[in-house]
């Protein structure tokens, strides 16, 4: 069987057939970088990692591409605020953003290109869209592009032009009378005072929003891609914008198959700073491990909406625990085993066993269901508490948890908790490096503290003696 993607360009599931064989382009809208990313952007990031993991599972090389939007209004207002450069807004939030992306296990993309390190590349796109007709220059200096002459423009988001036209009389704002349609979007933007610009044969000024993915796309995957992902909020109109420079620009469909993920909400409600109903991953992961959220985050389908509260995120972290204490239980009886090899019986099990595998790729061959994948883990879970007993034998043990591990992984599910060290462990390796000490071995009393806290354990030093404490 081949896995099945629901295209957004076609509405239906499309057998996926790569441009390359054994190979996939992968492009990820990033985010905005104006603050700490709240736990609605950490959705797509999560499931198309998710999506990421699989493909390389089956054996495809993925070149993933993911940017952060690094000039845009918010970012400039934040700065004004602040008093700093956009750029220490911007760096200091992709930062953060990398942190809490490692915080979820999501890997990094191959590239994570900042669209200020790739204006040349945007200026390169915006003349070959005004030599080819597909662009113009407003008096002021604006480059705006014609949608007009783009005759696909709506094939995304399956909108109709002429209907765009009659229900977005708004589109033609102040300031942008001297657009010749309402529908022109646009490429180049002259400066304000105190914003970031750059020099243009146009104006002095700064990039749209929309160029800079077409460009970073063309410039790290190529012109043509497998995949193009990000929230459904995206399809209109940046994606479907997106697709109108690309394909005018460089005469080939831009990609394949567009995959976007439904919304989440709190409580019900759409997520709103001003409601009061919005979180940052960082508040949620003082409350629950990260591992909790993930898995929250693929207890649904990703086209599903999906609903953040208290309640189900306690849910989820049951489900995770289910799945952590049976790797525990495998690893505990594995410690004990006595016979090493498989008997009859154990081996029929682990053929059994193995069946589990052919269904959870088919729940994720099946438009990446991680919700039926999951439910098949918890079945492989429940088969592993069953079959494993304090008669198993090691290997028996050993190869449940192996599947049990695999499966997860494939989740970007974290599901074997490293072994915590036990007070009387710590208190040993403290008298030893107070031994180490007192024979100015110095070397030796560091590198016992630098073991420690790789296991999370600080050391203090007071007058009456040396205190530990888990970190
Ligand atoms: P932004 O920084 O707003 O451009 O968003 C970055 C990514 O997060 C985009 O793919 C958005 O579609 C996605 N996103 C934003 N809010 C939500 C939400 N509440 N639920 C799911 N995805 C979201
Ligand atoms: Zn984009």
């Amino acid at each position: 069987m081949s896995i099945q993607i629901y295209n957004t360009l076609s509405k239906t599931k499309e057998d996926f057939v790569p441009l390359e064989e054994g190979k996939v382009k992968m492009y990820v809208c990033g985010p905005t970088v104006y603050n700490y990313i709240h736990i609605g952007n950490a959705r797509p990031m999560i499931v198309f990692d998710t999506v990421r993991r699989y493909l390389e599972h089956k054996g495809y090389e993925v070149n993933y591409v993911s940017n952060f939007t690094d000039v845009d209004d918010k970012i400039i207002k934040k700065a004004l605020e602040e008093g700093v450069d956009s750029e220490v807004i911007s760096q200091r939030f992709i930062e953060e953003c990398k942190k809490d992306m490692a915080s979820l296990n999501v890997k990094p993309a191959t590239t994570h290109p900042l669209a200020t390190q790739e204006i040349d590349g945007m200026k390169d796109m915006i003349n070959e869209l005004l030599e080819k007709g597909h662009a113009y220059v407003a008096s002021d200096g604006t480059v705006y592009f014609r949608t007009r002459s783009f005759a696909q423009y709506g094939k995304l988001s399956h909108k109709n032009l002429d209907d765009l036209r009659g229900g977005n009389r708004s589109l033609l704002v102040t300031g942008e009378e001297q657009k010749e349609d309402p529908l022109d979007f646009v490429l180049w933007k002259p400066k304000k005072e105190g914003e970031p610009s750059w020099e243009s044969p146009w104006c002095d000024g700064r990039p749209g929003w929309h160029i800079e993915c077409s460009v970073m796309s063309r410039r790290y995957l190529g012109e043509e891609i497998d995949i193009h992902a990000g929230g459904e909020d995206l399809i209109f109109p940046h994606h479907e914008n997106e697709i109108a420079q690309s394909e005018a620009a460089n005469g080939k469909p831009f990609a394949k198959y567009w995959m976007h993920n439904a919304f989440l909400n709190i409580d019900n409600r759409k997520m709103s700073k001003s409601a009061g109903n919005f979180f940052t991953v960082r508040e949620i992961l003082a409350q629950y491990d990260p591992q909790v959220l993930r898995f929250f985050m693929l207890s649904a389908h990703y086209r599903s909406p999906l609903n953040f509260s208290a309640e189900l995120m306690e849910a989820a972290k049951n489900g995770y625990e289910r799945i952590c204490n049976c790797v525990d239980q495998l690893n505990y009886l594995s410690g004990q085993a006595k016979g090493d090899s498989l008997d009859e019986k154990e081996a029929a099990a682990l053929q059994e066993a193995s069946g589990y595998e052919e269904k959870f790729d088919a729940a994720m061959e099946d438009d990446f269901n991680t919700a039926d994948a999951i439910s098949v883990i918890f079945e492989l879970v429940k088969f592993a508490n069953t079959h494993a007993s304090e008669g198993s034998s090691k290997a028996f043990l050993e190869a449940l948890k192996k599947e049990v591990v695999a499966l997860s992984d494939i989740c970007g599910l974290i599901v074997e908790r490293k072994a915590e060290m036990l007070d009387e462990e710590v208190e040993a390796l403290i008298a030893e490096r107070q031994a180490a000490r007192k024979r100015k071995d110095f070397a030796r009393a560091d590198q016992i503290r630098k073991e420690l806290l790789d296991q999370g354990i600080v050391l203090e030093d007071t007058r009456e003696g040396v205190r530990w404490k888990r970190a």
